[in-house]
């Protein structure tokens, strides 16, 4: 990438090219910055993870930043989710994305694939050598120079980079977080254990549903497609298993292998009409493991010029299907405000924006848990129910599902209405190069 000399575009560098750090890069490109370096601690960027969701908000950005086509040939878009009861029986079941009266979809996608579509786009838009990787943030420092106020990044091994403005985009164990709140520690487990797994099956109900399955113990089970079905039928279900587990403390990364049995257990005498929840654990070729964890809410994400982003900035439990999303959403407000104002009131405008609406949301979050809907359904009906009715009237259970929607959000009208984050455009050079292959 052609390094700019202006001065009115502050140098920027991005650390972490996960989703957020991703989205960053390319949302600066979009509202016209091009001073932009995008520094990744992993020397490669491997396809680690599973199924995530994008809600139509952040759907609405990656569409606005013309990367809806490939994502969508990447992806279910969800038009349903159902709560079932661990023995049967459908206790809700509610539209989702645009069958939800959104202008946008719900994607339900591999994370490595969604990684791959933001990369293959900062390569070709930024050009290859705007992303460095192997280069591990190890801390920064404020500056002063002739220009203004500044930012000293350190990397283990590298010589420092100085920049206008430093964005972490660098994970749940952020290192720049740690510096501006030095006394904070680890994140903060609920004790709860996810187990995960991909494992290839038929679509169930119309391949497009997400299911959610409990509870006892306050176990409960997420099962959805992350791709279409392909020319044998099968498609790759997405399945996670929460479950309160001595042993989860143990797992502190998105990869830690587990022991399959870990999860059946929780799930003895499980039954579900349109999944085998038994044969398709079993089924998985590898099963992870990883605990339910955030962080609290901070009173500034800004320190100088360093600012926090995503994980970084909000990290909050999966539940909700929220993290990829928030990341997604704060990159493109943050462009936005970095094209319209001076480096530090642009920076008090994103805080302003984004800082209570993810403070709620993790907030939340944690009150999901366990999920209120099927904790109540258990304590009703333990053993099943023939009939929902005779559970929960109908109304009753829209009062419970309507407090806990506010996690994922439902104000569709809200959303179509709201005006764009785009920055019209500038002339965007775009560097040609061949794509990158899938991580
Ligand atoms: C490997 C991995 C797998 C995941 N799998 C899932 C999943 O299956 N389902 C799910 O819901 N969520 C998953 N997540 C979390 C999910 O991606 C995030 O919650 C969400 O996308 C927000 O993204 P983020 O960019 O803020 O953080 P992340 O996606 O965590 O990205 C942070 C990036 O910063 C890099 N980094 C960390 N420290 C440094 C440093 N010091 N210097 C430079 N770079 C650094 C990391 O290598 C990573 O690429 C995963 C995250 C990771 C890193």
């Amino acid at each position: 990438m052609a390094r700019t000399t202006d001065r009115n575009s502050p140098r920027i560098i991005v650390a972490g090219a996960g989703i957020g750090g991703l989205a960053t890069a390319l949302s600066l490109f979009s509202a016209g910055l091009r001073d932009i370096r995008l520094l990744e601690g992993c020397a490669h960027l491997r396809p680690v993870g599973a199924g995530v969701n994008l809600q139509p908000a952040a759907v609405r950005e990656l569409t606005e930043l013309g990367l809806d086509a490939p994502i969508a040939a990447q992806a279910v878009a969800t038009a349903r989710l159902e709560f079932h009861h661990r023995y049967g029986g459908t206790i809700w079941s509610e539209p989702r994305g645009r069958d939800a009266g959104y202008h946008w979809p719900q994607f339900s996608v591999h994370r490595a694939r969604l990684q791959s579509v933001l990369l293959q786009a900062v390569v070709r838009r930024l050009g290859p050598a705007a992303l460095t990787t192997d280069w591990r943030m190890r801390g920064y420092e404020h500056t002063a120079g002739p220009h203004g106020p500044g930012v000293r990044v350190h990397a283990a091994g590298r010589p420092p980079l100085e920049a206008d403005l430093l964005i972490a985009a660098d994970g749940v164990n952020s290192t720049a977080r740690a510096v501006m709140y030095p006394g904070e520690g680890p994140p903060l487990a609920n004790g709860i254990g996810m187990w995960r797994g991909l494992s290839r099956g038929r679509p169930f109900l119309d391949g497009r549903t997400m299911l959610i399955i409990g509870c006892n113990a306050n176990v409960k089970t997420v099962v959805y497609p992350i791709t279409p079905a392909d020319a044998s039928g099968h498609c790759v279900l997405n399945w996670v298993v929460e479950a309160h587990d001595a042993d989860t403390a143990a797992a502190d990364h998105w990869d830690s292998a587990a022991d399959p049995a870990g999860a059946l257990r929780h799930l003895r005498d499980w039954r579900n009409e349109h999944v085998d929840l038994h044969a398709m654990i079993a089924r998985a070729p590898r099963v992870t493991r990883y605990p339910m964890i955030d962080r609290d809410p901070l009173p500034t994400w800004i320190d100088g010029r360093a600012v926090l982003l995503g994980d970084a900035a909000h990290p909050m439990y999966p539940t909700g299907s929220n993290g990829a999303s928030q990341a997604i959403v704060d990159a493109r407000v943050l462009a936005h405000q970095l094209a319209h104002h001076p480096v530090d009131e642009a920076l008090a405008r994103y805080d302003a924006l984004r800082r209570p609406a993810t403070a709620a949301l993790l907030a939340a979050h944690r009150g999901l848990e366990p999920d209120p809907l099927l904790r109540q359904v258990e304590a009703l009906a333990p053993n099943g129910f023939t009939d929902i009715a005779e559970v929960l009237p109908a109304d009753k259970l829209a009062d419970i599902r309507s407090c806990t929607r506010r996690v994922t959000g439902v104000d569709a009208a809200g959303l179509n209405a709201r005006p764009s984050w785009d920055v019209p455009r500038r002339s965007a050079p775009v560097c040609a190069s061949p794509a990158l292959p899938l991580p």
